[in-house]
C-alpha cells in the first residue's frame, strides 16, 4: 500500500494514522477503563467476569459477532495434553469477537484471509501498597500506572481501538478479523487460550501484544517454576555427632549447582530466533529452620527448600529440563558427602511452559515490520520475547502462527506496574495499518 520507492504512506494509511492521532484520548481512555476493572486471577478462581463483559460490549458496539463461553465447556479441552487441571471456570468466560463471515470450526473459503488478535483479561492479584493506586489508572509523565496496565490491558486497548479505527473509517476488509480476550493466563493457566483454539478460532496469523518492549518477536521463552526439598532425620543440635545430616548446606550446594547448570544451558548454541538472549534462573524463595521465641535457632532443620523459576529457549522439552536438573543433583549426591547424606525431591510449582518460534519469513512478521516502520517512523527491532507466555498454544497446538508486539512498561506483577502511553498510540496505528494491509 505504501509507495515502495519512497516508503511514504498511501492515502488510506495516512487516514489511519491521522484517525489514531485524533483519537489519542480514546485509546488512553480505553486502557484506563480496562485497568479500572479489577480482574484478578486467584487460582483456582478468578474474577475476570466484569472485565470480559465490558470487552464484549465494546466488541458489540464495533459490530462484532460475539461469542462468550467457559473454557471448560469447549469440547476436547479437558482431554487435551496441554490442559492444566484444578482451575474453576465459574463466571470466567472467554470472549471472542468476529468482524466478517468467520465461523469457528467451519472450513474457510479459499483465498479469504483472516487475522486474529489475542490478549488475556486476567491480572496477577494485588498485594500491599505502591505509590499509585492499583485500580486508579493514574497517568504521570507519559506512564499509565495500575495493575494490568502493562500485562496486558494496554496492548488489548491498542488492538480494540485499531479495530474501531478501521470500522469508523469504513475501510473495506476482504477478510475476517478476530479479536479475543481470554481468562486464566497468569500462573501458567493457558487453558483460556487453548480453549479458543479448540473452539475453532484459528486464522492465517495471530498477534499477541504482551509487553515485549516494542520489538517484533517471532519467538518467546519458555519456563517452569520448581521447588527442591532436601531432608534429613531430626537430630536436634547433634551433640556428639561428628557427621550431621544437614539439609541446609546440602541445599546450598544444590542452589550453586543450579547456577552452574543454568550457565551451562546458556553456553550452548542458542536455537534460531533466540540469538543473543540470556536465559535467567530466578531463585524466589528459600526456607529452612525455625527461630525460637528467644531469638535463636536451636536445631538443625529436618527440611530445607528453594523455589525458583527457570527460563529456556524453544525446543527444550519438559522431560529434558527436569532430567538435567535431576542429573545435576544426583551427581552432587555422589561427589559431595553433605548432599549424599540427605534425601531430596523436586516439585513442579507451575505447569511447564514451552518456548515457541515461527519462521523469520512468516508473512505476519513482514507485515508487522512494514507497518511498524510506517507508524513509528523508525525501523523495527526483531528479538525474541524475554518471557514465557501462552503464545505456544498457537504455535505448537494450532494451525495459527503467532507473533508478539507489545508496549514498553515495567513492574509487571509488582507494585506501580506501568505502561508507556505513547507506545499504546503507536501500537494502535501499527495494528490498524496491519489489519488494513492483511485484509485488503
Ligand atoms: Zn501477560
Amino acid at each position: 500500500m505504501s509507495d515502495p520507492a519512497t516508503g511514504t504512506a498511501s492515502r488510506m494509511q495516512r487516514r489511519i494514522i491521522d484517525w489514531v492521532d485524533d483519537h489519542r484520548s480514546d485509546v488512553i481512555g480505553l486502557a484506563q477503563a480496562l485497568v479500572r476493572i479489577p480482574s484478578e486471577n486467584k487460582p483456582p478462581h478468578g474474577n475476570e467476569l466484569e472485565c470480559q463483559r465490558f470487552i464484549a460490549d465494546f466488541m458489540r458496539q464495533l459490530g462484532c459477532h460475539v461469542d462468550m463461553f467457559r473454557p471448560d465447556e469447549v469440547t476436547g479441552l479437558t482431554e487435551h495434553s496441554e490442559y492444566w487441571p484444578g482451575r474453576d471456570y465459574t463466571d470466567r468466560p472467554n470472549v471472542v469477537g468476529v468482524l466478517g463471515q468467520f465461523q469457528p470450526g467451519a472450513s474457510r473459503p479459499k483465498g479469504r484471509k483472516s487475522l486474529l488478535f489475542s490478549g488475556h483479561a486476567d491480572v496477577v492479584p494485588v498485594l500491599g501498597e505502591g505509590r499509585y493506586g492499583w485500580w486508579d489508572a493514574t497517568i504521570e509523565e507519559g506512564k499509565l500506572y495500575g495493575r494490568g496496565s502493562c500485562d496486558m490491558k494496554g496492548g488489548m486497548a491498542a488492538f480494540l481501538m485499531a479495530a474501531q479505527c478501521v470500522r469508523r473509517l469504513e475501510l473495506e476488509l476482504h477478510g475476517d478479523l478476530i479479536l479475543e480476550s481470554v481468562v486464566d493466563e497468569e500462573f501458567g493457566g493457558a487453558n483460556g487460550t487453548l480453549a479458543c483454539r479448540l473452539r475453532g478460532y484459528n486464522a492465517d496469523a495471530a498477534v499477541v501484544p504482551e509487553p515485549n518492549n516494542m520489538v517484533i518477536s517471532r519467538a518467546h521463552r519458555g519456563g517452569q517454576q520448581f521447588r527442591i526439598y532436601t531432608s534429613g532425620t531430626s537430630i536436634g543440635m547433634g551433640f556428639g555427632e561428628s557427621v550431621l545430616p544437614d539439609p541446609v548446606t546440602a541445599l546450598a550446594h544444590i542452589v550453586v549447582g543450579l547456577e552452574k547448570l543454568n550457565a551451562k544451558f546458556n553456553a550452548r548454541p542458542k536455537p534460531e530466533g533466540f540469538e543473543g538472549d540470556t536465559f535467567p534462573l530466578m531463585p524466589l524463595l528459600l526456607r529452612a529452620g525455625e527461630q525460637l521465641p528467644w531469638g535463636t535457632g536451636e536445631a538443625i532443620p529436618e527440611t530445607a527448600w528453594v523455589e525458583f523459576w527457570l527460563e529456556i529457549p524453544a525446543g527444550v522439552t519438559k522431560q529434558e529440563l527436569q532430567d538435567e536438573i535431576s542429573r545435576m543433583i544426583e551427581s552432587l549426591a555422589r561427589d559431595v558427602p553433605t548432599v549424599g547424606r540427605v534425601s531430596w525431591r523436586m516439585e513442579e510449582r507451575t505447569r511447564f511452559l514451552p518456548g515457541s518460534t515461527i519462521p523469520a519469513d512468516s508473512p505476519i512478521i513482514q507485515t508487522l515490520a512494514k507497518n511498524f516502520a510506517l507508524a513509528a517512523n523508525q525501523q523495527p527491532v526483531f528479538a525474541n520475547a524475554p518471557f514465557a507466555c501462552d503464545v505456544f498454544m498457537f504455535n505448537l497446538h494450532s494451525p495459527t502462527p503467532c507473533a508478539l508486539l507489545g508496549p514498553r512498561g515495567g513492574n509487571a506483577h509488582a507494585q506501580d506496574e506501568w505502561v508507556d502511553v505513547e507506545d499504546l498510540i503507536t501500537l494502535t496505528k501499527v495494528f490498524a495499518l496491519t489489519i488494513a494491509d492483511w485484509l485488503s
